[in-house]
């Protein structure tokens, strides 16, 4: 049964029992063993992927949006200030509409990338999703914003704690997350590393995959993926994020090595006033993504891409008038990908199949494992 026992073959107990003990030499050989038993996938059977409203097969993913957040905050923010977002309920009013637009438009499916530190509310996550039918992916994991008792925690704390959200839940529900996100400025600092290496134990656990921030202009998934690949995590396991705005050589050599690539920052290629948040000074414009997706999907890797916006419907970070100038520059939010990008990329001469293994099977093929 599903409840008890994942298609990786490892129990819930099994899990919390190896991170209880934590991860000395001959543990960290187990947690080997139970990968390999789960890559070489001897029952045939397929690890459903969790979403917000339930378990299901990864091929009815369908067209699926890699990197987006339905409110961005901090942690507690929604429990101890829901007017800075217009309250609850205006809220959600709003989000179900974006994303009931969005699934007539054809979006499948959305991997909401919000951890704890991000003011994440799994229930309004979970409404949100009821009330709008998009199938929602949500994450656990951690961002840039630890507190100090998540600062406190070590290597093996994190790693229980990811896994307690994977196969428990999250924040006392039973909404179970389907990826792990963590992130990295472009320097690592000490929390960050400890951060990238529970989600790399967590994963061998669990054999849910894993979504990084990583500044691209920084090169910042190198550094991650050699934290990663010193725990024995194999590469096909995590998608690096933020890389359509990132220089070429660096593009091609994670996705040589098996990463898939997360093209997922897509509107912040256009024009925005001076004090946009979230729009750095040199970014790369639309056109030169654009070409850079053309180039990889010409060398093959399309079945390593995937595509997003890291738009978010809410997001509290910055000034509410500064937030303004934010949603100003991409007036269609989590469609931008849909109405904006595709179609340049297919006048740009990117073929229907190769849009379709970046928004279809690619997503699927990295929650099959
Ligand atoms: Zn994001």
């Amino acid at each position: 049964m599903m409840t008890t026992r994942g298609a990786h073959g490892l129990t819930r107990r099994d899990a919390l029992g190896r991170l209880t003990l934590g991860f000395g030499a001959a543990s960290i050989l187990n947690l080997d063993a139970v990968a390999q038993r789960r890559n070489g996938n001897t029952t045939g059977r397929r690890r459903p992927v969790q979403t917000v409203t339930g378990g299901i097969d990864p091929a009815r993913l369908g067209f699926t949006l890699s990197h987006e957040h339905i409110c961005a905050a901090s942690a507690g923010l929604w429990q101890a200030w829901p007017e800075l977002f217009g309250g609850r309920a205006a809220f959600i009013r709003t989000a179900v509409d974006q994303l009931r637009q969005a699934k007539d438009e054809g979006v499948d499916t959305i991997i909401d990338v919000t951890t704890v530190d991000l003011g994440r509310d799994i229930r309004l996550l979970g409404e949100v999703a009821r009330k709008s039918g998009m199938q929602i992916i949500a994450a656990t994991g951690h961002w840039l914003d630890p507190s100090r008792s998540m600062t406190a925690r070590t290597v093996e704390e994190l790693a229980e704690f990811f896994v307690r959200e994977i196969e428990r839940g999250i924040e006392g529900t039973d909404i179970r997350a389907g990826i792990i996100k963590v992130a990295t400025g472009g320097t690592i600092d000490p929390f960050a590393e400890k951060a990238l290496r529970a989600a790399a134990r967590a994963s061998k656990a669990t054999g849910v995959p894993i979504t990084t921030h990583a500044p691209g202009a920084d090169r910042a998934g190198d550094t991650q993926a050699a934290i990663f690949e010193s725990e024995g995590l194999a590469p096909a396991t995590v998608c690096i994020g933020h890389t359509d705005n990132s220089p070429a050589d660096y593009q091609a050599g994670l996705v040589t090595r098996g990463y898939y690539l997360g093209m997922d920052q897509l509107p912040r290629g256009g024009p925005a006033p001076p004090g946009t948040p979230l729009q750095a000074p040199n970014a790369l414009t639309w056109e030169q993504r654009y070409a850079q997706i053309k180039t990889l999907v010409d060398a093959g890797f399309a079945p390593r891409l995937m595509l997003g916006n890291d738009h978010s419907i809410a997001m509290s970070l910055q000034p509410t008038a500064a937030d303004r100038l934010r949603l100003a520059q991409n007036p269609d939010g989590v469609l931008f990908v849909s109405r904006k990008a595709l179609p340049a990329l297919r006048k740009a001469g990117v073929s229907e199949e190769a849009i379709r293994t970046m928004t279809v099977e690619a997503p699927r093929r990295f929650f099959e494992g």
